[in-house]
């Protein structure tokens, strides 16, 4: 197990009462020093660079980010830079960029990028929701380069990676599975939303109505994930990793636990064992509440590292009927592409 971390991450400063606030680092900084105490690898991630960047933004995009450096600037209502945001967010793609090598070059099985700012919400032309690069995206691409024949990208973030699912719609080589709260921010993510031309049914969106419990997540891996995964068959496993459905968070309005991250992410763990010799790449988006941030983050990279564990779904004693309605929308959708 490789980490991947930098102190240089709190210099990506956003305004006073920011969700994405420095204080962020510090809960990823005390677990990468943690779990260093228990025999992992931490790394200091190195700049992605402009060609990797350009395979999923245009130059255009990198531009106007590279004009951010040394000035603060809000790039939309929600995303803000400090002087040093341009750099912190190369080292944010760069640190994912270089766990898709680790991983593929089997020197770690499994890897997590403790990055901000986050990802899966910048566009190939746009900043947006307090992502400047879509460092999952990058790094995805980074992998096809290398050689990976298929990439999938699970998305639990309680918000719709929009981004991601913009950059591959069109490309059956990587499939992107999201699970999210709907409707929310930013307001894409549909269940008939599953990709186009060459890339449709590679697209795959499990809206959630607000207020889902451990349960409904548990019947969308059990029903849609896990068996869409297994189809896929990927070469490489990634996560987009927000912890922002947690129960405790500001932001979202989900009532998931912090076990049941870690059933989430041993689920996923499972999958990789089975179709990619374990190759999995995990990065961080969002999570704003820094106490449910730091369990969970522990949970999930605890499932990813040592011995497979087998998925061990908590139980809250609610039924999973959000669950089971975003699956019976899913249906008819997919059955075109995936045996459900
Ligand atoms: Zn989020």
């Amino acid at each position: 197990m490789i980490l991947y971390a930098s102190t240089r991450f709190n210099e990506h400063v956003t305004p006073p009462g920011h969700p994405e606030r420095p204080e962020r680092s510090d809960v990823l900084d005390a677990i990468a020093a943690r779990w260093s105490a228990r025999g992992a690898d931490v790394a200091a991630p190195r700049a992605a660079t402009r060609d990797q960047l350009l395979r999923v933004h245009d130059a255009e995009h990198l531009r106007r980010i590279a004009e951010t450096a040394g000035r603060a600037t809000a790039l939309d209502p929600d995303t803000y830079t400090s002087p040093e945001s341009y750099e912190i967010a190369l080292l944010a793609a760069g640190a994912v960029v270089d766990a898709v090598e680790r991983v593929m070059g089997h020197s770690h099985r499994a890897a997590f990028a403790l990055v901000r700012p986050p990802g899966h919400h910048a566009e190939r032309n746009r900043a947006m929701g307090f992502c400047l690069f879509n460092n999952v995206a990058v790094a995805a691409a980074h992998a096809r380069a290398l050689g990976a024949g298929k990439v999938a990208i699970v998305d639990y973030d309680v918000h719709h990676g929009n981004g991601t699912q913009h950059i591959f719609e069109a490309d059956p080589a990587v499939l992107y599975v999201s699970t999210h709260q709907y409707p929310y921010y930013p307001g894409t993510g549909a269940a008939g939303e599953i990709g186009r031309e060459r890339g449709r049914g590679f697209t795959i969106n499990l809206p959630l109505e607000v207020g889902a419990v451990d349960e409904d997540y548990q019947v969308a891996f059990a029903r849609v994930v896990v068996p869409v995964l297994r189809q896929f068959e990927p070469d490489l496993l990634m996560i987009s990793a927000g912890f922002d459905a947690h129960e405790r968070d500001p932001l979202g309005g989900m009532r998931v636990t912090t076990p049941a991250f870690a059933a989430m992410t041993s689920e996923l763990r499972a999958v990789a064992e089975e179709c990619c010799r374990g190759r999995i790449v995990a990065a961080v988006e969002g999570g704003y509440d820094l106490q449910a941030l730091g369990a969970s983050l522990d949970a999930a990279i605890e499932s990813l590292s040592g011995d497979p564990k087998r998925p061990q779904w908590p139980s809250s004693g609610v039924a999973s009927t959000r669950g089971q309605a975003s699956v019976a929308q899913l249906g008819p959708c997919l059955s075109p592409y995936w045996t459900l």
